[in-house]
């Protein structure tokens, strides 16, 4: 019956997190339940009205919730105070096999560290984190889920009045590279070593007997995050907000801010209208995992060795090594998109679309049907020129082998912007729509509208937060 919650980030010491229910709200109303992810969690909502529990008006049995500590940094400024501004952890669910997921309320109201903030959210970025993460999910790519999103029936200032909603979140666990930093920047060693305990327990069970507990955490957490990178590049994603503080040590994707994917390629794309430097485009993204990583490492340092001198040495061998395990996994993404285990071609391939500003997602899916084509017709000369070379490259891979990994949709930009204008009329049938074909997103759908770059007037020019 019910969550069935467990509720052990609340049995770590006070300083952990500040104990704070949802804010309720006036008028909540169910946009989408993930019935599948429930069942999966082996949630029972039976009984319990979905858009009470959802909107934080009705705590469910067992939950405790509560607002984690954490500091971080953000675009590269140090924050020693961020924490769930606007997000409420009910609590943990087990799932059928015995693993263990967090359910967060986001968007819930004001929380001891909400600064200035209001604590809600707006419909717009709760249904992009929900079509996003979910598509995510069917794409193959470590996510967190989303469970629910309701609409609040009250307005939420921004720029303009806008309908308050909430989504909910699932996660394998909210700790982020900002936990850590947070402890660390307090030289509280013994919250330390509670969260590393922690973060082990959860995530990677075997580090708890290594010789050094927290360096092996720290090499899981970098192999989780090359791996993870490595799949945002094969799918054009772009993230957006790559601060610590948005950096989980499960290796999940988490806060979908301003993220986007990319339609034509180019390595220098950023979407995030307050990444005005860039830092986060998509190519840059494996250079700040690993900076983020850097910063992981250097939290740990008092756990790793009494030596800091040694400490340090070893944390550093660890972190360098992201880079050629980055590059592994690159390799692996892109040769299997290409059916060819030739890592040259693959980036012979990438430089031609950046020079004539082919569409990402659509050149890498229409691969599978030049296999046995005839000849290669309305291609630009360079291309034909890549493409004889790949087909003689080509071994074994059959069509079925690049259809697997070469999505036929992703969420493109336009789409997402269309959604979210609808919705704000009432109407969710492009939600529903996108929600549909994105849970099979390596099969071409009926609508192929969805798989088509945006029209010159469609194409979106910057995201925003959405704080
Ligand atoms: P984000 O950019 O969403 O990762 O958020 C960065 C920090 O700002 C986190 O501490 C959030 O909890 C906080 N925050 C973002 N939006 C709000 C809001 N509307 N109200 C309160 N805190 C917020
Ligand atoms: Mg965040």
């Amino acid at each position: 019956m019910g969550f069935g919650f467990e509720n052990t980030y609340a049995r770590l010491p006070d300083r952990f997190y500040a104990a704070q229910s949802p804010v309720p709200v006036s008028a909540p109303k169910l946009i989408k339940l993930n019935t599948a992810l429930a069942a999966a969690l082996g949630i029972d909502l039976d009984g319990l009205d979905p858009a009470l529990v959802f909107s934080g008006n009705q705590l469910p049995q067992g939950a405790e919730p509560l607002a984690m500590a954490y500091a971080g940094h953000q675009f590269g400024g140090w924050s020693p105070q961020l924490g769930d501004g606007r997000a409420i952890l009910l609590g943990e669910v087990r799932d059928g096999a015995g693993k263990t997921w967090d359910v967060q309320l986001k968007g819930s109201g004001r929380t001891p560290w909400s600064r200035g903030g209001d604590g809600r959210a707006w419909l717009g970025p709760v249904l992009r984190e929900y079509v996003v993460s979910e598509a995510m999910a069917a794409l193959g790519v470590a996510t967190t889920r989303a469970l629910a999103a309701v609409t609040t029936g009250e307005d939420v200032l921004r720029e303009e009045v806008l309908p308050g909603a909430i989504v909910t979140r699932v996660a394998s666990s909210h700790v982020r590279v900002g936990t850590f930093q947070y402890f660390a920047a307090r030289e509280d060693l013994e919250g330390l070593e509670l969260l590393l305990n922690f973060a082990i327990e959860r995530h990677y069970p075997d580090a708890a007997r290594a010789e050094t507990p927290a360096l092996s955490f720290l090499d899981h957490v970098i192999e989780a995050q090359a791996k993870l990178v490595a799949s945002w590049m094969g799918i054009g994603f772009i993230h957006g907000v790559m601060n610590t503080d948005n950096c989980a040590v499960s290796g999940e994707t988490i806060d979908y801010g301003p993220c986007a994917f990319m339609d034509n390629y180019h390595p220098d794309t950023v979407f995030s209208s307050i990444d005005r430097q860039g830092r986060y485009a998509y190519s840059n993204q494996p250079r700040l995992a690993h900076w983020n990583l850097a910063q992981l490492a250097s939290s740990l340092l008092p756990l790793i060795d009494a030596d800091s001198d040694r400490a340090v040495a070893l944390a550093t061998a660890s972190v360098d090594r992201f880079v050629a395990l980055y590059q592994a996994e690159w390799t692996k993404v892109f040769t299997a998109k290409i059916g060819v285990d030739d890592v040259a071609l693959a980036q012979a391939l990438l430089s031609a679309m950046e020079a004539d500003g082919a569409d990402f997602t659509n050149t890498f899916r229409a691969l599978s049907g030049l296999i046995d084509a005839g000849e290669f017709t309305g291609q630009a000369a360079a291309r034909n020129a890549w493409l004889l070379e790949w087909r003689a490259a080509l071994g074994d891979a059959t069509a079925a082998d690049l259809d697997a990994v070469n999505p036929a949709v992703i969420p493109r930009n336009h789409q997402i912007e269309k959604m979210i204008t609808q919705a704000r009329s009432g109407n969710y049938a492009h939600f529903e729509n996108l929600m549909d074909v994105l849970s099979r997103p390596f099969e071409r759908p009926d609508d192929d509208r969805l798989t088509k770059p945006p029209a010159p007037d469609e194409v979106v020019q910057a995201t925003f937060c959405g704080t």
